[in-house]
């Protein structure tokens, strides 16, 4: 055991506890815990800030000791190798989830959930997220990854978010800086931190959303493999008219299975962890499909889930 190694951890975990409270610093924290493909090794820290103040204390003190940090939201996009992660993941769900409403607008604090918000919207007669009533994202994720499904994106209703910057600034922008394209934002490739975000929603009649959201659930449960720990869609489509799913069915990879990484049978863009699935097996999964569909069609798929090695750079 490297002595000066568990001293320099004791010494990070007291002072976490220092800064966010006992409760809300976890160590040796296991990432499957935390994801919802339940896969990835132990984190040196996990933390659960409850307010902004507390993610700005957090983030000077890791500065000044040069200390790495990776920012999670519900863990739904991502895999975490199977070594884990060194240094502290930040995670941003339930401690800071307000939502408020103001006339057609939704201000959410980024930790909210989105089939939290399309509820609250719903409550108060107000329509345009009903697309993400089934999307198990935070706020901060679904804008970073401009999470869409059902003929919408947050793209379409963000009017503006709070962040901290790099520098740990908090800074506003509009809805035309978040350079929102196909799952990608500004935020995808940085190390700011989303803080809250606006939407702009419109009134409708409740029974009108009420029966969207009826009828994207069901879609929802027709097609997608929801009783097992999934990552959702994990390639990108190659284009609007190219589904990923289809070349990968076309490819007669539907039911193919590495260790314990299946390809859903239900939804061939979903990799599910069946049973006892490692990271690897994920990873060797998703290679064997991108070559497979290369051979055939001449495309290489590109991942929309993100890999993130223990030094939080993404694999490939
Ligand atoms: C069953 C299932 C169905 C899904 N269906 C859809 C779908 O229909 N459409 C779709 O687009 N996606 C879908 N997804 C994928 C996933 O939900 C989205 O990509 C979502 O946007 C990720 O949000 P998250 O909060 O889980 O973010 P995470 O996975 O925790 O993080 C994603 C990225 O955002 C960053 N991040 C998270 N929070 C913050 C923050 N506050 N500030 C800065 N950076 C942050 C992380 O560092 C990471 O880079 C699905 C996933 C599952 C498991």
């Amino acid at each position: 055991m490297n002595k000066n190694k568990d001293f320099e951890k004791n010494k990070i975990l007291i002072n976490l506890i220092k800064i966010l409270g006992e409760e809300s610093v976890l160590f040796d924290e296991p990432l499957k815990n935390h994801t919802t493909i339940r896969l990835g090794g132990c984190t040196d820290f996990l933390v659960t800030p409850n307010n902004f103040e507390k993610i700005i204390l957090t983030l000077e003190y890791l500065k000044s000791e040069n200390i790495n940090f990776f920012v999670i939201g519900n863990g739904s996009n991502l895999i975490f190798s199977d070594d884990g992660f060194c240094g502290v993941v930040i995670k941003i769900n339930k401690n800071m989830n307000e939502i408020v409403v103001s006339d057609d607008f939704i201000i959410s604090e980024s930790g909210s959930m989105l089939p939290k918000i399309s509820s609250f919207a719903l409550d108060n007669e107000l329509s345009g997220i009903e697309f993400a009533c089934g999307i198990p994202a935070t706020v901060g994720g679904a804008v970073v990854m401009n999470a869409g499904a059902n003929g919408g994106e947050m793209k379409d209703i963000i009017e503006e978010s709070v962040f901290l910057n790099e520098d740990l600034e908090v800074c506003v922008i509009d809805k035309h800086s978040h350079n929102f394209s196909y799952r990608k934002s500004i935020f995808r490739d940085k190390k700011a931190i989303i803080l809250k975000s606006t939407l702009k929603l419109k009134k409708m009649n409740k029974k009108t959303i009420e029966e969207r959201v009826r009828l994207f659930t069901l879609r929802r449960v027709e097609n997608q493999p929801l009783d097992k720990p999934s990552a959702g869609s994990v390639f990108k489509n190659p284009s609007k008219d190219i589904c990923a799913w289809e070349l990968i069915e076309k490819s007669d990879l539907r039911g193919k299975k590495i260790g314990g990484a299946l390809i859903s049978q239900k939804h061939a863009g979903f990799i599910v962890n069946d049973l006892n699935s490692t990271s690897k097996d994920v990873i060797n999964l998703i290679k064997f499909v991108q070559n497979a569909v290369y051979k055939k069609f001449n495309i290489m798929l590109k991942t929309e889930v993100k890999m993130v090695d223990k030094n939080g750079k993404e694999i490939f």
